[in-house]
């Protein structure tokens, strides 16, 4: 029999990784290759060595290019790894973004170290550099959705549209075992159908086996309108008030969605602010990337905006500026209100937001909207959790800004979007939730039981037959 290992993303939002060890020794098979992020024992977990791992293994299957999915595969590759890495075109083109920055940011942190530690004797290393990730790429294999992919020892792979950010797929599997095949759904991240730019989740009917996410899983995002009049409501109030807009944003997706709604709210003659800086070199990156991928962004979503603006993306934002340099973004402190500040890194867990947060958060007239998932032991977790002081860049900041958290923009599917996608399997497969916090997957768990789903959660490094 073949079988399912849980390595990953058990009982926790990060670190996703999932090992299918093939019948009659035909190798194995890694289901992602995530980076554990956030939290005291993150460093040392991406720290321990891959090398056994990647010793068994005949291919590897990627989701989608989240880091805490995909942020792991250099660190892989530098363990030994050389074989393919398959995922979707869409995944392939971002992961040159993903793991090129995640690779920076770990030198500049292992510089950092190193200068304080100033002993030679116990220098640290990267968890992985450039070269590594350079060869990452090169083992990339992207494919279409909906097609079938032959991986070895017979299993059949076909990726499906998760409607989460560019290139995101669930991942479907025939996996020969025991004499028959095994079909092994793994949702990836699902989407919020209420979301602009994906596409819906694909709804999928058949699987013997299914593992579901769970970030959400213990409630709904609200309505997509009343989102939205809150956003605007958190403009106005700014702007009322005098001060700056800040939005620690996720370069890829919620970025692009924020900027979508500016730009409706724009030609509606409904936003306040005349200035909107994009305050991340990665995610300027990665704007241009959905603009160069539009084929697989939602159509009915591009034609709105496409006739907003009469076909000239220059009029999409006319008051956006992309602040590309260190320079540019430290001038963005000279304006003092009136403006929406845009910056990484989501969690505020580093990148350029530290700055606009150290420099603003002691002002009542701003706005801090916080706008997707914020796991625990981030700064973002702080902030949403109340926190009446921070420490930020090594002093201790009082927090007099509003906190906003806008939970619609979610990338995630809210609880009854994931239990409708689970629903819709025919023949009751057996479903395992991973990629949660554990009350999260408690409150899934129990819901799914009253619609007589007998869903798992998995012990991390547990085994199952498939
Ligand atoms: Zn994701």
């Amino acid at each position: 029999m073949a079988t399912l290992e849980f390595l990953g993303a058990v009982g926790e939002v990060t670190g996703s990784r999932y090992r299918i060890r093939l019948d009659d020794e035909a190798g194995e098979i890694l289901l992602e290759c995530g980076l554990h992020q956030g939290g005291p024992g993150a460093d040392k977990a991406n720290r321990e060595s891959l090398a056994g791992l990647a010793k068994g293994l005949s291919a590897v299957v990627l989701s989608h290019g989240h880091l805490d999915h995909a942020g792991l595969l250099p660190k892989l590759v530098r363990d030994g790894y050389r074989g393919p890495i398959h995922c979707t075109r869409g995944t392939q083109a971002l992961l040159e973004i993903m793991l090129s920055d995640a690779a920076t940011v770990m030198d500049r942190d292992t510089a950092w170290q190193n200068r304080r530690r100033g002993n030679k004797a116990d220098r640290v290393e990267p968890v992985y550099d450039m070269d590594d990730v350079v060869r990452t790429l090169q083992q990339c294999v992207g494919h279409g959705y909906g097609k079938p992919v032959e991986l070895p020892g017979g299993v059949r792979l076909v990726f499906r549209d998760a409607g989460h950010i560019l290139g995101s797929a669930s991942v479907d599997l025939a996996i020969p075992s025991g004499g028959r095949d095994c079909r092994l759904v793994f949702s990836g991240d699902l989407g919020n159908p209420d979301s602009v730019l994906m596409r819906e989740p694909e709804t999928l009917r058949d699987a013997d086996v299914v593992l579901m996410e769970s970030t959400y899983g213990d409630r709904d995002h609200r309505p997509a309108d009343e989102t939205l009049k809150e956003f605007q409501q958190v403009l106005e109030d700014a702007q009322e008030a005098g001060g700056n807009v800040l939005i620690p944003a996720f370069a890829v997706g919620r970025t692009q969605e924020i900027l979508y709604h500016l730009s409706r709210l724009y030609h509606a003659g409904k936003l306040p602010q005349q200035r909107i800086f994009l305050d991340s070199p990665m995610a300027i990156r990665v704007t241009e990337l959905y603009a160069e991928w539009r084929d697989l962004l939602d159509e009915d979503d591009l034609k709105i905006l496409h006739e907003l603006a009469d076909g000239d993306p220059a009029r999409y934002l006319p008051g956006l500026r992309r602040t590309k340099t260190v320079e540019e973004s430290q001038a963005i402190s000279r304006v003092k209100g009136g403006a929406i500040i845009i910056a990484g890194a989501g969690m505020c867990s580093g990148g350029r937001i530290l700055h606009h947060l150290h420099e603003q958060l002691g002002k009542r007239a701003t706005r801090v909207v916080i706008v997707g998932f914020q796991a625990e032991g981030t700064l973002g977790r702080q902030l949403v959790d109340g926190a009446e002081s921070v420490r930020i860049l090594g002093d201790t900041i009082d927090v007099r800004a509003s906190i906003h958290t806008i939970g619609g923009f979610s990338a995630h599917a809210g609880q009854s979007q994931l239990l409708a996608w689970v629903g819709a399997f025919r023949d009751r497969p057996r479903v395992y939730l991973v990629h949660g916090e554990p009350g999260a997957q408690a409150a899934l768990q129990a819901k799914l039981a009253a619609s007589e789903i007998d869903a798992r959660i998995p012990e991390p490094g547990e085994s199952i037959m498939l």
